[in-house]
């Protein structure tokens, strides 16, 4: 599932080899993508330039100049493939089965032609993703629909005392916790299980029951695991140990596998319905304050 650094390289992406671009025309096999669209015809996109992109959480804005945005959502299996005239690749999102294979592919259901010939295809080989184009006023409601906590990284990331607020009134996982959406925006389940490994938590730690030092910890992890994500380009470590070289994801997919930091051996159980992955070792289950003092 495409998270928070695969969205954001997808940004980055739009940003680098579209800005300044003019669309020429649209191909939109397949309409039920547009299904919740304000406008259902992104033809409407043709004549227009892009202007830049923006992205809260996972939800990515493209900005046209004729004051018309385009909301993209990949949910499961979201991709992005932007593709120069000179054959050029960008590729960000659900990794397909052959990323150097022809596009567009089977599962490519809609593509933007641009007056340089670059072509942006978005495929989606579950058709879960969402696309929804807006007049530019209607953005930010439409983002705030979604009621979002603050960012896990970047300029507004979360300060530590947001999220130690937001903790103490939940007494659930921590794990499943940083994964609302609503308490901090973009944290999936990979950089989730990262995070916890790097601020030595156990998953299954009641929420509130973490220190604030503890919590300061764990929101510096969240920013370190995220920018580790984008720092690599996201999708890429999803399916593969693409970078042995420096251990990320350290915890992730890993069980059986001795931990980077003890020796131990990476264990998987399930946290809210979620694969999670964690080094017992590491990751102690620490004991709920009490006003009970034992000498
Ligand atoms: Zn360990």
């Amino acid at each position: 599932m495409p998270e928070l650094p695969e969205v954001e390289t997808a940004r980055r992406i739009i940003e680098r080899e579209l800005t300044g671009r003019r669309v020429v025309a649209v191909d939109l096999r397949l309409p039920k993508l547009f299904r919740d669209s304000e406008i259902r015809d992104p033809g409407m996109l043709i004549g227009q330039t892009v202007v830049c992109a923006r992205r809260r959480a996972k939800v990515l804005a493209i900005d046209f100049d004729g004051e018309l945005s385009l909301l993209v959502h990949f949910k499961l299996a979201g991709q992005l493939a932007v593709i120069r005239p000179d054959g050029a690749r960008s590729i960000a999102g659900h990794p397909v089965p052959k990323p150097d294979g022809p596009y567009p592919h089977k599962s490519t259901h809609f593509d933007l032609r641009f007056d340089d010939g670059t072509i942006a295809h978005f495929s989606d080989i579950r058709q879960f993703g969402w696309y929804r184009l807006m007049p530019a006023s209607q953005v930010q409601p439409a983002i705030d629909a979604f009621k979002f906590g603050p960012e896990g990284t970047g300029r507004d990331a979360i300060t530590s005392t947001q999220l130690f607020a937001a903790l103490q009134r939940r007494s659930i996982p921590i794990k499943q916790a940083i994964l609302d959406q609503t308490i901090v925006a973009g944290v999936g389940n990979i950089y989730a299980d990262e995070a916890l490994f790097q601020a030595r938590i156990h998953p299954q730690q009641p929420a509130n029951s973490l220190s604030r030092a503890l919590v300061s910890r764990l929101r510096d992890a969240i920013e370190w695991a995220l920018d580790m994500g984008i720092a690599q380009g996201g999708a890429k470590i999803i399916h593969q140990r693409a970078y042995p070289q420096n251990d990320f994801p350290a915890v992730h997919g890993r069980e059986g596998e001795p931990c980077i930091r003890c020796g131990g051996t990476v264990r998987k159980i399930t946290v809210a319905t979620r694969g999670t992955y964690f080094c017992p070792a590491c990751q102690r289950l620490r004991k709920p304050k009490t006003n009970v003092t034992t000498v």
